[in-house]
């Protein structure tokens, strides 16, 4: 089981998103992100989308 604090990602936030691959895990953050994130996210360049994704992979932990 992988997991990923949205706290992590620099947020004050409780959503920690779980799944069975790194892959499911970054999907589940993209969708909250969208959903309860949205403002942050609009104003996101396509470079910082990039390197959000790249935080996510390393602010990732499996248990
Ligand atoms: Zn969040």
């Amino acid at each position: 089981m992988m997991k990923l604090s949205c706290r992590d990602m620099g947020t004050d936030c409780d959503f920690v998103a779980k799944g069975e691959t790194a892959q499911e895990v970054k999907e589940k953050m993209m969708a909250h992100a969208n959903a309860d994130h949205m403002d942050m996210m609009k104003n996101m360049s396509e470079d910082e989308k990039a390197d959000m994704m790249k935080k996510m992979d390393e602010k990732m932990m499996s248990e």
